[in-house]
């Protein structure tokens, strides 16, 4: 059996004839799937992974340009690039596509070199747009997701609970205890070292895949938690605590301990349209800051209701 590591290539195309033929023109490069009519099409997309899509314009029901508004419409798949393949040779037709978001256009019948280069290259081209977008999300010192990437991702799960409603979500804040005295100390390069590997401690401790941590700035790090509520979020964030304790980094200058350690600021709620993002990044770091005030290298937790804006509204005042 060949490893398939090989692109994956969805057809479709109400003729099986098609089918046949340019599964036969991309066979020993790709893995080719085929799909005979559009809604069996949206299926497959939405269940395999696929790299790139040939869509047949004219089809019975839901045709070419229906497929394609709806895989435009799905968040995680609108990206694949989608070359349309059709006998109809106008203008308004070709027009209609590159509209809808194809990426190109080839008319029947298909010449298997140019159907081979144009696969080729719209294949190059999502790998390094891909490339890109990956790197423009990671922070370049410690290789966690970087400060622009978690706006993102906060935006987006606070939107996402929103919509579930009655949805938690938490955050945690965190950052390396006296670690100005540790620069000073052990000099910038030892200090970036050190934020590797507290990194790499971090990312160790998350389990579930919709959690994402990420470098917020300096020796800051963050944590975003997607339907976790607040005794998740602490545990998770005593867990962290214990994993960069226990890397056993020395700090002679510390005011806490021997080693590097770090403090933890978390903040859970149940986000809805009276509330803001801001307001629950706000609290984590309030929390961040009396657990330095207690003494550092702990863990501080606060579960917020539109009861507590209020209460921190009226504390302000007076
Ligand atoms: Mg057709």
């Amino acid at each position: 059996m060949r490893s398939d590591n090989r692109p994956v290539v969805l057809v479709v195309d109400d003729d099986p004839v098609n089918l046949e033929v340019v599964g036969q023109i991309l066979a020993d490069e790709y893995r080719v799937l085929v799909a005979t009519h559009g809604e069996q099409a949206v299926t497959l997309v939405e269940t395999v992974p696929i790299d790139l899509i040939l869509l047949d314009v004219v089809m019975p029901g839901m045709d070419g340009y229906a497929v394609c508004r709806r895989l435009k419409e799905l968040e995680t798949i609108c990206d694949i690039p989608v070359i349309f393949v059709t006998a109809i040779r106008e203008e308004q037709y070709e027009t209609t596509g590159f509209e809808l978001g194809g990426v190109d256009y080839i008319t029947k019948p298909v010449y298997p070199l140019i159907l081979r280069a144009r696969v080729k290259t719209h294949l190059e081209l999502k790998k390094n747009t891909d490339l890109l977008r990956a790197l423009s999300h990671q922070d370049g010192l410690t290789g966690l997701a970087n400060r622009r990437f978690l706006d993102q991702t906060l935006a987006l799960e606070w939107k996402r609970a929103v919509r579930r409603g009655n949805s938690w979500l938490s955050v945690i804040l965190l950052d390396v205890d006296c670690f100005k005295k540790y620069n000073d100390s052990y000099g910038h390069l030892a200090g970036d070292a050190t934020l590797r590997q507290v990194a790499h401690a971090l990312q160790s401790c998350l389990e579930r895949e919709t959690d994402c941590v990420a470098r917020y700035g300096g020796e800051e790090f963050c944590c975003v938690l997607p339907e976790t509520p607040l005794a998740g979020a602490t545990a998770l964030a005593e867990r962290i605590r214990k994993a960069v304790w226990g890397l056993e980094l020395p700090h002679r200058e510390s005011d806490v301990a021997d080693r590097v350690t770090i403090s933890l600021g978390v903040a859970a709620l149940i986000p809805t349209r009276a509330l803001t993002l801001e307001w629950l990044l706000g609290q984590a770091d309030e929390q961040l800051y009396l657990a330095k005030r207690a003494g550092r290298n702990a863990v501080q937790g606060v579960e917020l209701s539109a009861t507590t804006l209020v209460t921190s509204f009226s504390k302000r005042r007076s």
